[in-house]
């Protein structure tokens, strides 16, 4: 069965777990079969939300939002569905009638008249009125989104110097959703790279040159991987056309710019890779 499955959800076998490139392409593709259609039919498996499956019916979608990791299913009678996928969520769209292969639980379904846009094994879900939204707990915490076109190289280095930032480690920063939402772990060792800092180093010991630097990084390495499906590697010597990250999951490799082994460690309780030489 053909079946259009979002890419980038695994999580497993080494590969990385999506991060707000990955959920924003999701979007864009729930967007695809959903935006300016008519609910014919909402499902949820949940019973606190299957009120709301007759409340939904004949809506119509106005948009699919993300902020960081979280999506933001809009709909024309003000109510939004809030979805935060974890580690484990997975969306698929499929022509209606059509289910697609996968031992997953189905948890949404959102049937239009000829597609289905199907939530899997996401247990952070629910419907949330303008106000709801306003004061939503993980919501209301997040920081500027990283591929908010607006997001512009002083905001990063505003947030950089300020108090509750500046001496934290950009191991530490690089993963808070409240500084930036949408930096996931192999973001932050691919921006850390292109920006030549040390994971350990702090905003407050990094002179301005430096900090701007990294700001630029952080939303090219964002929007890049948003544009190629995760990919943040350019194409240049001794780089296989395959590859896909400057540093991670490249344990032992030599670095692509001064040949040193790239190095790997636990920074925050998940796993860092940077160059012992290019970082400092
Ligand atoms: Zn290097």
């Amino acid at each position: 069965m053909k079946s259009n499955i979002v890419p980038g959800v695994a999580g497993v076998g080494g590969r990385p777990v999506p991060e707000g490139p990955e959920i924003r392409r999701a979007a864009d593709r729930i967007a695809k079969v959903l935006v300016g259609r008519s609910i014919e039919q909402a499902c949820f498996a949940f019973p606190e939300l299957q009120p709301f499956e007759e409340r939904l019916k004949g809506s119509v979608v106005d948009a699919v939002d993300t902020r960081g990791k979280a999506m933001l299913t809009r709909f024309d009678n003000e109510l939004t569905l809030y979805s935060h996928n974890q580690l484990y969520g997975r969306w698929f769209t499929v022509k209606r009638g059509e289910l697609p292969e996968t031992r997953r639980s189905l948890r949404v379904a959102l049937h239009t008249s000829s597609h289905s846009a199907l939530l899997y094994s996401a247990s952070d879900i629910s419907v949330l009125t303008p106000a709801q939204v306003q004061s939503h707990p993980f919501l209301s915490r997040l920081g500027p989104d990283v591929l908010d076109e607006s997001l512009d190289t002083d905001t990063i280095t505003g947030r950089l110097d300020q108090q509750r930032f500046r001496r934290r480690s950009l191991a530490a920063l690089y993963l808070d959703q409240s500084f930036l939402a949408g930096l996931g772990n192999y973001l932050r060792s691919e921006i850390l790279y292109a920006a030549g800092l040390h994971p350990s180093r702090r905003p407050v010991d990094i002179n301005v040159e430096g900090k701007r630097r990294l700001a630029r990084e952080t939303t090219r390495m964002c929007r890049r991987s948003y544009r190629t499906g995760g990919k943040t590697l350019t194409p240049g010597p001794g780089r296989k056309r395959s590859g896909r990250f400057w540093v991670f999951a490249r344990a032992s490799k030599p670095c692509f710019t001064c040949g040193a082994g790239i190095q790997r460690e636990n920074f925050s309780g998940r796993r860092l890779y940077f160059c012992p030489v290019c970082q400092v």
